[in-house]
């Protein structure tokens, strides 16, 4: 793991100062690194009853569609507001200022479909509350929330206490 973390380039405070901005993009263009990632966060699931990889957009596309094709299963999108061209529910979430909205088609999941939420991070958890929520509103159950990193001083898991949470590389 920690051959695989160091493939991950932080950027000082971007988007704003104070924040340190992990930046995947270094470890996807590294054909072998991309490869071993996907290949370890994948095999955690092989065993796993479950539909869909719910990814969140943006980079939760990249990795959730990559554990997809790896696992043999369908990918349900959550796009930020006005992407998604059919008809949606909304969801609303913090930011560390202001709002955002995460959305997802109505027809993308059927009640009891079983899934997992993907995204390449978790910082606060807000986030994924919010495609939690979106997910249960159409009655999909979540199996776990898989992610490729996890900043565990922002205890992100503290806010998906009732859910499984799984980090492939802890900073
Ligand atoms: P949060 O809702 O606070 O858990 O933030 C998670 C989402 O924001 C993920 O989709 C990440 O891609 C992005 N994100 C938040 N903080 C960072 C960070 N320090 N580095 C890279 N991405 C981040």
């Amino acid at each position: 793991m920690e051959n695989l973390k160091k493939k991950i380039r932080d950027i000082i405070d971007f988007p704003k100062p104070g924040i340190v901005f992990k930046d995947i993009s270094t470890l996807l263009n590294d054909a072998a690194g991309f490869q071993k990632a996907v290949d370890l966060f994948g095999n955690r699931y092989i065993n796993t009853d479950f539909k869909y990889i719910v990814g969140i957009e943006a980079r939760g596309f990249l990795i959730g569609a990559a554990l997809a094709y790896k696992l043999c299963k369908g990918i349900v999108l959550i796009r930020k507001k006005g992407k998604l061209p059919g008809e949606k529910i909304t969801a609303e979430y913090e930011l560390e200022y202001g709002k955002d909205i995460l959305e997802i088609h109505k027809d993308a999941i059927k009640k009891g479909d079983k899934v997992i939420i993907v995204d390449d991070l978790l910082a606060t958890g807000g986030t994924v509350r919010a495609t939690i929520e979106l997910v249960e509103r159409l009655g999909g159950v979540v199996v776990e929330c898989g992610f490729l990193c996890e900043l565990e001083f922002l205890k992100g898991r503290e806010k998906l206490k009732d859910y499984n949470v799984y980090s492939l590389l802890k900073f």
